[in-house]
């Protein structure tokens, strides 16, 4: 996995520990945090942060292609450092949000191409339900 320093830089922004930690937050977790998550977690190691700080900072990262908005419903957007389209999973319950991996889509995106006469680049699924600690198991 390349540095993020160097992602950073060569999408031309100034490094700052603040957007470090921010892009490695949202890299290493599969949680999809808001911006109010991410302040949160990040705000007892970075004492200076303001989340308008973060709330800039992200929107920066997403102008440059370095992470999604996800609009599941919820009041605030959430965040994921995976760019390739993907869908997910929202727990009506716990409101947690997972990546789905699902090979049948791509067989999917190929019949409605022979269907529609169309080529299928992205698709924005959510899938709404219980997860499995929701459910009682
Ligand atoms: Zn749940
Ligand atoms: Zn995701």
């Amino acid at each position: 996995m390349k540095e993020t320093t160097q992602i950073l830089r060569e999408k031309g922004l100034k490094v700052t520990p603040q957007r470090i930690a921010v892009y490695n937050m949202l890299r290493s977790t599969t949680q999809h945090p808001n911006a109010e998550t991410i302040y949160k977690t990040l705000e007892p190691a970075n004492p200076t942060m303001s989340l308008a700080t973060v709330y800039k900072t992200l929107d920066y990262f997403k102008q440059l292609g370095l992470v999604q908005e996800l609009n599941v419903g919820e009041p605030s957007s959430r965040y994921d450092a995976v760019m390739k389209c993907h869908p997910h999973t929202v727990c009506t319950v716990c409101g947690c949000v997972r990546d789905l991996d699902m090979e049948e889509l791509t067989e999917l995106h190929k019949k409605l191409a022979q269907q529609l006469d169309f080529e299928v680049e992205c698709e924005q699924l959510i899938l709404y339900g219980k997860c499995a600690g929701c459910r009682g198991n």
